[in-house]
Formats: structure tokens, C-alpha cells, sequence
């Protein structure tokens, strides 16, 4: 087991979309592993075997907190089978040292994957959870999306990128999410009517 270096914004490896696992070998075990540590070195909650160089479709995550025992999860092949819901999601990504912004998500998912030892599993996320949200990130590494491409804000993002040293947004690669607009519309308004309420 070891730690692998992440590649940061600009490599193009993370725009790379990533290949089917055939068999889960000892090579992909290994790579497992290296994701794991990697991911827990580096106190990220989730973690894409993109971000490592290795163009294979897995991802880790980790939402456990505080004193709460690890609770690893890996994610092989996998496929979102039901989305509904929006939320909006404040993201960094460790890809992208330092630098967050507020993205779109889906609020629910239903996740269908293969774990470590090759069993299938589907597992439900809900409410706009961190684990909710990580798994629609990581997923997207697998299709060379990375988080920015769901920004709510351009400018606030582009200004975010630019203070932490990474290149600049690719205004081509901003996705059209006609399912998920007019609900974070209604949740931005909503936001800024509760800060408006604050400052009577
Ligand atoms: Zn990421």
C-alpha cells in the first residue's frame, strides 16, 4: 500500500474518460488500496482512480467523522440507475487544492456498484448528504467531469481558481442542466431571502 500523488487541475488525465473494470485482480486491489490511503492522507472524503493518473472506473469515499470508527467504500464500475431532487453543494476536490465553490446536485441518488471483493451492491443516498453529493463528484471523474463543470456562479469560481494557482475554468466544458436549473434557482432565492431576513 502506498500513497500516490494526485494530479492536480490542467493534467489531462482528468478529462479523460476512464475504462471498465474487467476483473478485479491483484493490480486493481492494489490500486484499491493506494486510493485509500491516498484519500485518507490527504483528509479527503472521496477519491477517483483518475485523480492517481490510473484511468479505471472506481472511486472511494469516506464520510465518516469525528470519532466515528473509518467506513470505507469503494466503488468499481459503477452506475447512477435514479437521480431526482436539487441541492446546492459547496465543493473542493483534491484535484483543485484550496480552492471551493458551490456546484449542482442531484439531492438523491441510487448508486449501483461492484466493492472490493467483486459483489454487486446498490446503496441509496439521500436529503443532499455529503455522501449524496461525493458520490455524484467522484462518479463524474469517471467521465472526465470534474465539479466546476456544475458551477452556480462562474465568476465567484473563476475568481477562486485563479487566487489558489490553477488554471482557469473551460467556459465549453460548463454543463447545460436544464433538470436541476429551475430548482437551484429557487433554492438560491431562498438562501438570499433567509439573509435578507437576518439583516431586518
Ligand atoms: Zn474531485
Amino acid at each position: 500500500m502506498s500513497i500516490r500523488k494526485v494530479v492536480k487541475y490542467g493534467e489531462p488525465s482528468l478529462r479523460e474518460p476512464s475504462k471498465e473494470v474487467h476483473k478485479v485482480s491483484q493490480k486493481i486491489k492494489v490500486l484499491i488500496d493506494d486510493l485509500l490511503d491516498t484519500m485518507y492522507a490527504q483528509n479527503g472524503v472521496g477519491l477517483a482512480a483518475p485523480q492517481v493518473g490510473e484511468n479505471y472506473r472506481i472511486f472511494v469515499i469516506d464520510v465518516s467523522t469525528g470519532d466515528q470508527p473509518l467506513n470505507p467504500m469503494v466503488f468499481i464500475n459503477p452506475k447512477i440507475i435514479k437521480k431526482s431532487g436539487a441541492v446546492i453543494s459547496h465543493e473542493g476536490c483534491l484535484s483543485f487544492p484550496e480552492a471551493f465553490t458551490d456546484v449542482k446536485r442531484y439531492a438523491n441518488v441510487m448508486v449501483k456498484a461492484m466493492d472490493r471483493n467483486g459483489r454487486s451492491f446498490v446503496l441509496e443516498a439521500k436529503d443532499g448528504t455529503l455522501l449524496a453529493r461525493c458520490i455524484q463528484h467522484e462518479f463524474d471523474h469517471l467521465n472526465g467531469i470534474l465539479f466546476i463543470d456544475h458551477v452556480i456562479n462562474r465568476f465567484e469560481a473563476e475568481a477562486e481558481l485563479e487566487k489558489n494557482n490553477l488554471p482557469p475554468i473551460q467556459l465549453e466544458k460548463i454543463l447545460n442542466e436544464p433538470d436541476l436549473e429551475p430548482e437551484i434557482e429557487k433554492l438560491i432565492q431562498e438562501r438570499a431571502k433567509k439573509a435578507n431576513d437576518k439583516q431586518d
